[in-house]
């Protein structure tokens, strides 16, 4: 007997017949003589009408108010499926946040989960009952308030749900058949992974890779959660998220990922002094702005060029900052360009490998395709070109890196 928990997304629960078939998938396990605990997100398209319910008063709203907008989504889906299996003759509850409790910090909008209290759950289970917990809520105690854990939340209440009573394995179902070497809809050949690291799961989701809340995996990492994605649509294995020593046969490259949320500066003809970069710096994240990607141009005589990236949805807020900082960044003019994109690729074999920098950027130049800015950690490089290759770049890297699936005949 296995205790298992189970997670599923929007689009597994976007309405009566998609919750009927969740419940089926229950009921397989609990006859397989499992116990199963489940987690549910909101039906798929209700959280974001919910936030534009708020946007479309004020953007200045209480953020406590808003979780009490936003968390009903998931109570409305934690109902329904307690009814589908109750109606299939077996025994289910739904649990809010604050029933079962998971208790968060006061950070409401994306709080963080302190502690669950797994008595409730456990007696639950004891009875031969399936708890159905609300994921993307808890309870902050000192205020008795429901607070939310930010957009992707359930992933998070799943795996810490699981960590908390100790479930042989957290599986986390969703639209597709697991994690892809690269994004399938625009590579044809991408192939899904069987396995793939925490630390490359994680580095994708950074890199804007939508797989799961980076907070899940932080969690499963930290509580060694058995981790897995797969499809609620289709009967397949999925992939196991695990760690480096699970993994016998290593890739140099795992995925290849893109985020079009990025826009560049350049600085033109700045002092090429000890102390620029850091003014740089202090102007942008008083803004409250992250700098990702810098590259500093030689210098001729005593000037010089900068070049650094942000989030394209902060391009405003980082424009005004530097237009506000003219005297103390002592620019002549500055460039933008907001047509870029950061293509990475990740892997945990670049540890052991050597040349992966040179075949990225060769493939890259074999189709012309000019590199605005590199930056590198020890699992990842990532580069930024126009953003009117990123279709090209993706398929020549994995072409590169060997990752196409093999297409047989018959597809
Ligand atoms: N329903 C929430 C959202 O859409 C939480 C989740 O689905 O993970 O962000
Ligand atoms: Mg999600």
């Amino acid at each position: 007997m296995a205790l298992i928990v189970q997670k599923y997304g929007g689009t597994s629960v976007a309405d009566v017949d998609r919750i009927k078939i969740v419940a089926n998938k229950v009921k397989n396990e609990i006859e397989k003589g499992n116990q199963v605990v489940v987690i549910l997100s909101a039906m798929s398209g209700v959280t974001n009408s919910l936030v534009k319910f708020c946007n479309d008063i004020t953007t200045f709203y209480d953020n406590r108010e808003y979780d009490a907008v936003v968390a009903t989504g998931e109570q409305v889906t934690i109902g329904l499926l307690a009814i589908a299996l109750q109606n299939m003759g077996i025994k289910a509850r739904s649990y809010a946040g604050w029933q079962v409790p998971i208790i968060t910090d006061n950070a409401f909008g994306k709080a963080r989960i302190k502690e669950i209290k797994p008595d409730n759950l456990l007696k639950s289970l004891e009875n031969g009952e399936v708890p159905i917990i609300a994921g993307f809520q808890g309870i902050e105690i000192e205020s008795g308030r429901v607070a939310t854990l930010g957009r992707g939340g359930s992933d998070t209440s799943a795996v810490a749900v699981a960590a908390a009573i100790n479930a042989d394995c957290c599986d986390i179902f969703t639209d597709v058949e697991g994690v892809y070497t690269t994004d399938p809809r625009i590579v044809k050949v991408a192939k899904k992974l069987e396995k793939i690291t925490f630390e490359e799961i994680l580095e994708m989701a950074s890199l804007g890779a939508k797989v799961l809340q980076t907070r899940s995996v932080e969690l499963a990492m930290k509580y060694k959660v058995k981790l897995r994605v797969l499809s609620s649509f289709v009967d397949a294995p999925g992939t196991l998220i695990c760690s480096e020593d699970e993994i016998v046969e290593k890739e140099v490259i795992s995925g290849i990922t893109y985020n079009k949320d990025e826009a560049k500066f350049t600085l033109v003809n700045i002092d090429d002094v000890p102390g620029v970069s850091a003014n740089i710096f202090k102007v942008m994240s008083n803004a409250g702005i992250n700098v990702d990607m810098i590259v500093q141009s030689v210098s001729s005589g005593t000037k010089t060029n900068m070049t650094f990236t942000v989030p394209d949805s902060e391009f405003e807020k980082a424009k005004k900052a530097i237009e506000a900082n003219k005297d103390l960044l002592n620019y002549e003019s500055f460039l933008f360009d907001r047509k870029v994109v950061k293509v990475s690729i990740v892997g945990i074999g670049m540890k052991s490998h050597s040349g992966v920098a040179e075949t990225m950027f060769r493939a890259l130049a074999e189709k012309n395709i000019n590199i605005m800015a590199i930056s590198t950690s020890e699992i990842k490089i990532s580069v930024l070109i126009a953003d009117e290759y990123t279709e090209l770049a993706l398929r020549v890297l994995h072409t590169a890196f060997g990752l196409d699936k093999e297409i047989s005949e018959k597809e």
